[in-house]
C-alpha cells in the first residue's frame, strides 16, 4: 500500500466525489467489524484506502478513515508504534474536517494505546476530547465506550475511579439497550472489584454477567464470569462451589479457545495448589503451560512457570522448582525489557509522526501565505493594467485603449459590413477657461464633461480621451444618422450644463466632427475624416456639429 503524505492532503475539507461514495459505507462497515471480524476490517479498509489514495486529488477524509481503522488494528496487534503513526495521521486530516463522529474514533483509538503504552496523561486527555466529542453528538453508544477506555486506563492506579467511569458507561449502555456491551462492562465491574477484594460485592456483578453472556451466547464472557466466580468462592472458602464454576468453565473454555482455556487451567493449578492437591496443581499447571507457549504470551508463561515453581515445591521437587524459577525471573525479565523497548519504540515512532505534521502544518501555512499573496499580486497587477489603459484626470479611456479597440471596431465593421460612427469633439476656446479661471477649473470641467459624456453613452460605446480637450468616442453598430442625433443631445446637454456650479461666469460648449465611412482604409482614416469635421464645425463658428 502507498503511503499518501500529510504534503499532499492540504485541501482536507473536501466533499466526497460521487465515485467515492463508496468509501464511507466500506470504512463504516470496517470500523463495526473492528471487534468481531479484523480479516473483514483490514479488507474493507484496506479497500477505502486505495479507492481514496489513487483519486485524483486523494480524497483526505477517506483516507483518514481507513487509517483509523487500520490504526485500530495495529493496537489489537499490539503494534502500538504502526498504531500510533496511522491515528496521528488521520488526526491530522480529520481535525481539519467536518467529519466529528470519526474524530471521536480518532481519539478513541489514541486514548486507548496511550493507555497500553502507560502514557495515562495522555490517554485520559483523548479519552476525555473522545467523550466530550461524543456528548456533543449524541453519539451513545461512542461515549459509553470512552468511559469504559477510561476506567481500564485507571484500573491499575485508582480502581475507584474505574469503578464510576464503568457504571458511566453501564447507565449509557443500558439506555441504549447494548446488552452485549453490557454484559463485557458488568463483567468488568466484578473482575474490578474482586482485584480489590471486595468479593461478595462483586459476586452479584459477575452472576449477572454470567446470565445476559448465556443468554446472548457471548463465550468468551461466559468463561470469563464463571472464572471469576470461582475466584469468589475460594477467596469466600467454599472451595466446593469453587472447583464446580472452574470446572464448568474449563469446560466451555477447551471447547471454545486455547487462550481462554490456559487462563482457566492456570486459575484451576492455583486453586489445587491453595487446596494444597500438589499433583491436580501440577497437571493442569503444566496444560496451561503448553497452551501459553503455543501462543508465546510472556505474560501468562511466566505466571505458570511461577505457578509451576510452588508446586514442585510442595511434593519436595526441588530441582524442578529452580529450574522453574529461574523460567520465572529470566522471561519475566525479558518481557519487561521487551515492553519497555517497544514502548520507547513507539513513542519515537509518534515523536517522528508529530515532527512530520508539525511540518506539514508549517507548510501548508507557507502555502496559504503564498496563495494570498498571489491572489494580492494578481490584483494589482488588475489594477496596474486598468490605469494603463485609462486616462488619469477624467477615468475614461485613454488614446491607447482607443486605438487598439478602435483597429478591431473597423476591421469588423468593414467584414461584416456593419455601421460604424466615430466622433471627435473638443472644447470650444479651452484655453480661455484655463487662463480667465485658472488650470484647476480647466480640469473640473475636463471632469465634469468626461462624466456628461460617458453617461450619455450606451454600454457598446467606446469613450476616449485622445488629447488635451479632445475626446473621441466609437459607436459601433451606429449610423452616420443616428450618431448625429446622439451628437446633437450631446452637444446640447454640454451647452445646457449648469457650469456655474463650477464657477459663476463658466459657459461651456463644444463642436464635433463626425464620420463613418467604413469603406475608407483604415481606422486612421476614420479618425482623421471625422478630424476634418471637426475643423470644419471650428471654422463654422463653434457649438455645432460637422459630418
Ligand atoms: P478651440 O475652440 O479652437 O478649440 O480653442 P481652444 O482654446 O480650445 O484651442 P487650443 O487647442 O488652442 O487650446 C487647448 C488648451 O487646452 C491648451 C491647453 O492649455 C489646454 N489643456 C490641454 N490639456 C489640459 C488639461 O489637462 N488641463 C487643463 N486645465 N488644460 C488643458
Ligand atoms: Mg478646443
Ligand atoms: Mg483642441
Amino acid at each position: 500500500m502507498e503511503r499518501i503524505t500529510l504534503h499532499q492532503l492540504s485541501a482536507v475539507a473536501q466533499v466526497a466525489p460521487p465515485s467515492l461514495h463508496i468509501v464511507h459505507e466500506l470504512n463504516e462497515k470496517a470500523w463495526r467489524s473492528r471487534l468481531s471480524d479484523r480479516h473483514l476490517t483490514r479488507k474493507l479498509s484496506q479497500e477505502a484506502y486505495e479507492l481514496s489514495a489513487n483519486n485524483q486529488p486523494p480524497y483526505a477524509s477517506g483516507i483518514a478513515e481507513s487509517l483509523v481503522n487500520l490504526s485500530f488494528l495495529a493496537f489489537l496487534e499490539d503494534h502500538y508504534g504502526e498504531a500510533l503513526a496511522k491515528a496521528v495521521e488521520a488526526q491530522t486530516i480529520l481535525e481539519n474536517s467536518y467529519d466529528r463522529t470519526w474524530l471521536s474514533r480518532v481519539y478513541n483509538v489514541l486514548g486507548t494505546t496511550f493507555s497500553h503504552l502507560g502514557e495515562r496523561s495522555k490517554a485520559i486527555d483523548y479519552l476525555y476530547k473522545q467523550i466530550n466529542l461524543s456528548q456533543s453528538l449524541n453519539d451513545k453508544e461512542n461515549e459509553a465506550s470512552g468511559y469504559n477506555n477510561l476506567a481500564i486506563a485507571n484500573l491499575n492506579i485508582d480502581a475507584d475511579k474505574a469503578l464510576t467511569y464503568y457504571h458511566q458507561a453501564l447507565s449509557l449502555l443500558r439506555e441504549l439497550g447494548n446488552r452485549k456491551s453490557e454484559a463485557v462492562t458488568i463483567h468488568n465491574i466484578a473482575e474490578c472489584l474482586i482485584n480489590k477484594g471486595m468479593n461478595s460485592e462483586a459476586k452479584p456483578y459477575a452472576q449477572h454477567a454470567l446470565k445476559i453472556a448465556r443468554e446472548l451466547e457471548l463465550k468468551h464472557i461466559e468463561i470469563s464470569a464463571l472464572g471469576l466466580l470461582g475466584k469468589v468462592f475460594v477467596a469466600e472458602k467454599e472451595p466446593g462451589k469453587a472447583l464446580t464454576y472452574l470446572e464448568t468453565a474449563l469446560a466451555a473454555a477447551s471447547s471454545y479457545h486455547p487462550k481462554q482455556e490456559s487462563i482457566i487451567l492456570k486459575c484451576l493449578g492455583d486453586f489445587y495448589l491453595e487446596q494444597n492437591q500438589a499433583p491436580a496443581a501440577l497437571g493442569a499447571l503444566e496444560k496451561a503451560l503448553n497452551l501459553c507457549e503455543a501462543s508465546s504470551h510472556k505474560a501468562r508463561i511466566y505466571a505458570c512457570h511461577e505457578s509451576l515453581a510452588k508446586a514442585y515445591e510442595k511434593i519436595a521437587s526441588y530441582k524442578q522448582a529452580l529450574t522453574h524459577y529461574q523460567k520465572f525471573h529470566q522471561i519475566k525479565e525479558a518481557a519487561f525489557r521487551e515492553e519497555n523497548e517497544q514502548k520507547v519504540r513507539s513513542l519515537e515512532v509518534l515523536h517522528r509522526t508529530e515532527v512530520a505534521k508539525r511540518e506539514a502544518e508549517l507548510q501548508k501555512q507557507k502555502n496559504t501565505e503564498l496563495q494570498r499573496y498571489v491572489a494580492k499580486l494578481e490584483s494589482l497587477n488588475e489594477q496596474v493594467k486598468q490605469l494603463s489603459l485609462r486616462d488619469p484626470l477624467t477615468g475614461v479611456y485613454n488614446r491607447r485603449y482607443l486605438l487598439e479597440h478602435g483597429v478591431k471596431l473597423f476591421s469588423q465593421a468593414q467584414r461584416y459590413n456593419r455601421p460604424l460612427s466615430s466622433i471627435i469633439l473638443d472644447v470650444d476656446h479651452f484655453k480661455r477657461v484655463n487662463d480667465s479661471f485658472g488650470h484647476g477649473v480647466g480640469d473640473s470641467v475636463l471632469k465634469e464633461l468626461a462624466k456628461l459624456l460617458s453617461h450619455s453613452l450606451r454600454n457598446a460605446d467606446i469613450l476616449a480621451r485622445y488629447g488635451g480637450e479632445e475626446f473621441v468616442i466609437l459607436m459601433p453598430e451606429t449610423k452616420l444618422e443616428n450618431a448625429y442625433l446622439a451628437c446633437e443631445r450631446l452637444r446640447k446637454t454640454v451647452e445646457t450644463h449648469p457650469w456655474q456650479n463650477i464657477h459663476p461666469e463658466l459657459r461651456i460648449t463644444i463642436s464635433i466632427g463626425l464620420a463613418a465611412d467604413i469603406s475608407l482604409p483604415d481606422y486612421n482614416a476614420l479618425i482623421e475624416l471625422a478630424d476634418s469635421k471637426l475643423y470644419e464645425a471650428k471654422r463654422n463658428g463653434r457649438n455645432r456639429i460637422c459630418s
